[in-house]
């Protein structure tokens, strides 16, 4: 049965299953580089999305270096741990992990 409601659906980089879009963490991919997105409103950039679960971290920092297609570029291992860490760093000051 397909639900109801009409919550926009992302699929996670990490354990690579789609939810709802605010069930998990944004990445924006701007000309930069790649970061958390922690504005209020989605900042500017190729978005991709990350469960806050320490197994979809895990999944996301070992998993082997590919093509992130929603983000338009190839992310290295010390990148993705980055990533990790800084997500890390705001589960344990903030929102829950679970
Ligand atoms: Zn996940």
């Amino acid at each position: 049965m397909p639900r109801s409601n009409h919550r926009p659906m992302r699929t996670c980089l990490g354990c690579l299953r789609t939810d709802a879009r605010d069930a998990m963490a944004r990445l924006v991919a701007d000309g930069r580089g790649v970061r958390l997105d922690d504005a209020p409103a989605h900042a500017p950039g190729r978005g991709g999305y990350l469960h806050r679960r320490e197994a979809c971290l895990d999944l996301f920092a070992r998993g082997k270096e590919r093509e992130f297609r929603s983000l338009r570029r190839r992310l290295g291992r010390a990148e993705r741990i980055a990533l990790t860490l800084a997500l890390r760093a705001r589960l344990v000051s903030g929102a829950r992990l679970e």
